[in-house]
């Protein structure tokens, strides 16, 4: 572990606002304080993942720049199409570059309207404003076009930073899985370029597993929580899944599955951090980055407990595993496609599966409501709730609808709302 005089070493060679980013470090234990450590219950081996979260802008940062300095590469993304495997396969490192903290949306707001969503301009904030080290240490950054708002934003950034755009088709017809395939292997002719070396077979078909087996951990520790009482907090659950954005992938699986260990015997002696078994809420929507834990603080601290997000920081991210029985590099391009293809982003028209996603899960967590999650100005995700709320009222499910952004202003008319919906689902 690297000393703090070799970190502030590190952000000083990356390129930091030394002076803005010490106001960054200021501010950002107070909200870890005030959200995650006060909770009741905990599992012990939360430790390693509040570790990673207390010094996120330090361990895994200076990992990253070693990777560098022994040659590797990293590439930064934003989005869950992005194929982390192949950018693993050619010794790349990938890390997950989306703002979740206010403190970078005045940044953000230089560069964009403000009628922008918070996650894009926190993120470009971050980078503009030279106050995050994950993409300062970044080599290439990944955009993708999905909303319009990041495909605009992209080429803001791109005047900064090397940048690679994937298209990502917006509906779902073989021929759109087709076409997503050739974007998967445009990547790896640019992630070739980038690094020197050269996607073969067998390095695909190891990244293939090591990327599998993040998700199948986390599809372990969610497994868990459709027990009731449920062993761990939604924040706890919701915090792990954020640190797989960040953490290298073999030992974030084995930390997590170190952790499932523990919520398994957890289950088996029927404890966890809410004995009374309040309500179960589904939360959907928009993605929560690092360390957006707003939401689920409120509905936690509100009466109620959050079982699942279906969400690119929940099931989107590590529902689907990829074919590993491909016999050529084609066929795992191809299986690599069709597995991105599976994800349910409400860019894609239409969009029916992510529905049916939510209606599943009601059934396996035991829910007893959902909460739509969306961030202010995201168009695609606020439209959709149309229909979702149509679906879940036609199967009798209370579900509540919430637009929100960074800031702690609407917290309290939140916190209301929240309420009565959990009274709600006492009844
Ligand atoms: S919500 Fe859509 S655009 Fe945003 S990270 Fe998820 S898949 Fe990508
Ligand atoms: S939340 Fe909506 S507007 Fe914001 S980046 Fe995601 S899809 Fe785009």
């Amino acid at each position: 572990m690297a000393s703090y005089q070799e970190i502030r070493q590190m952000w000083s060679d990356i390129g930091m606002n030394l002076e803005k980013h010490d106001e960054f470090l200021n501010s950002f234990p107070g909200v870890y304080k005030r959200i995650i450590q006060p909770q009741e219950g905990r599992p012990d081996n939360m430790d390693y993942f509040n570790k990673v979260v207390t010094s996120v802008h330090g361990r895994r940062p200076y990992e990253l720049f070693q990777h560098k300095q022994k040659g590797g590469k990293v590439f930064g993304t934003y989005c869950v199409y992005v194929p982390d495997e192949v950018l693993l396969a050619l010794n790349g490192v990938s890390t997950g570059l989306c703002g979740g903290d206010q403190f970078w949306v005045p940044g953000g707001e230089k560069y964009l309207p403000a009628n922008t969503c918070p996650l894009i301009k926190s993120s470009m904030g971050s980078r503009l404003d030279r106050t995050s080290p994950f993409c300062q240490v970044a080599d290439m950054f990944i955009g993708e076009a999905t909303c319009d708002g990041k495909k605009k934003a992209w080429e803001i950034l791109a005047q900064d930073v090397p940048m690679h755009i994937m298209e990502v088709p917006q509906m779902k017809r073989e021929q759109d899985i087709q076409r997503f395939a050739e974007e998967i292997w445009h990547l790896a002719e640019k992630a070739q370029e980038v690094t020197g070396n050269k996607l073969s077979y067998e390095t695909l078909a190891q990244s293939i597993i090591t990327i599998n087996n993040k998700r199948r951990a986390l599809q372990r520790l969610n497994s868990a929580r459709q027990s009731s009482p449920v062993p761990i907090s939604g924040k706890d659950a919701l915090m792990v899944i954020q640190v797989a954005f960040y953490d290298d992938p073999v030992r974030f699986a084995q930390m997590a599955n170190i952790l499932c260990d523990e919520l398994e015997e957890r289950i088996g002696q029927k404890q966890g951090p809410f004995p009374n078994q309040p309500p179960r809420i589904i939360v959907t929507g928009t993605p929560m980055a690092l360390p957006n834990w707003k939401l689920h603080h409120l509905i936690e601290t509100s009466g109620a407990v959050v079982v699942c997000e279906e969400s690119c920081t929940g099931t989107r991210y590590f529902e689907n595993l990829v074919d590993e029985n491909s016999q050529d590099l084609e066929e795992q391009i191809m299986a690599l496609a069709r597995r991105y293809m599976e994800t349910n982003c409400a860019c894609f028209t239409p969009n029916q599966a992510r529905t049916d996603d939510i209606l599943r899960y009601v059934k396996e967590y035991q829910a007893d409501g959902v909460i739509d999650y969306t961030l202010q100005f995201c168009g695609l995700y606020s439209t959709e709730s149309y229909l979702l709320r149509k679906a879940m009222k036609k199967e009798g499910l209370p579900f509540l609808h919430i637009e929100t952004d960074y800031s702690e202003q609407d917290s309290e008319q939140l916190r209301t709302r929240i309420e009565a919906f959990i009274e709600i689902l006492k009844d």
